[in-house]
């Protein structure tokens, strides 16, 4: 992984850098999360690691303190916003439904799931 937020032109890191709004949900020294502009349930948030990497297969054993703050960051989120019950998916490349070239761990809740996914 590199440096915090520094694609200059991925768009989460530039939500990062706050030069694209987003509703921020959490943040602490590994992690950002904002809820998805298009929401797929009724709580929908997305959790990124600060530094930037395209997706899960790009990180290594060196990445585990940043990947193991994501998804602490999304028990803690869970928590806070009451979910008693949610989803957690990381799609990687393409043909898993990856869109944004950062990764990041959708977290939905307050509805229920089909499993398993299509
Ligand atoms: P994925 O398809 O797994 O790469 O997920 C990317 C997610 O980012 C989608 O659920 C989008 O709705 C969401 N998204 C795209 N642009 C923004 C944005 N500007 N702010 C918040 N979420 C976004």
């Amino acid at each position: 992984m590199s440096q915090t937020f520094d694609d200059p032109t991925c768009l989460f890191c530039r939500i990062g850098r706050r030069e694209i709004p987003a509703k921020i949900a959490f943040e602490n020294e590994h992690v950002l999360a904002f809820h998805d502009v298009a929401p797929k349930a009724p709580t929908h948030v997305l959790v990124i690691p600060k530094v930037h990497v395209a997706a899960l297969s790009g990180t290594t054993a060196a990445d585990a303190e940043a990947l193991g703050a994501c998804l602490a960051a999304v028990a803690e989120i869970a928590r806070t916003l009451g979910l008693s019950s949610y989803r957690v998916v990381a799609n990687d490349g393409p043909d898993a439904g990856q869109s944004v070239f950062h990764l990041h761990f959708h977290l939905m809740g307050g509805r229920s799931f089909a499993w398993p996914p299509g």
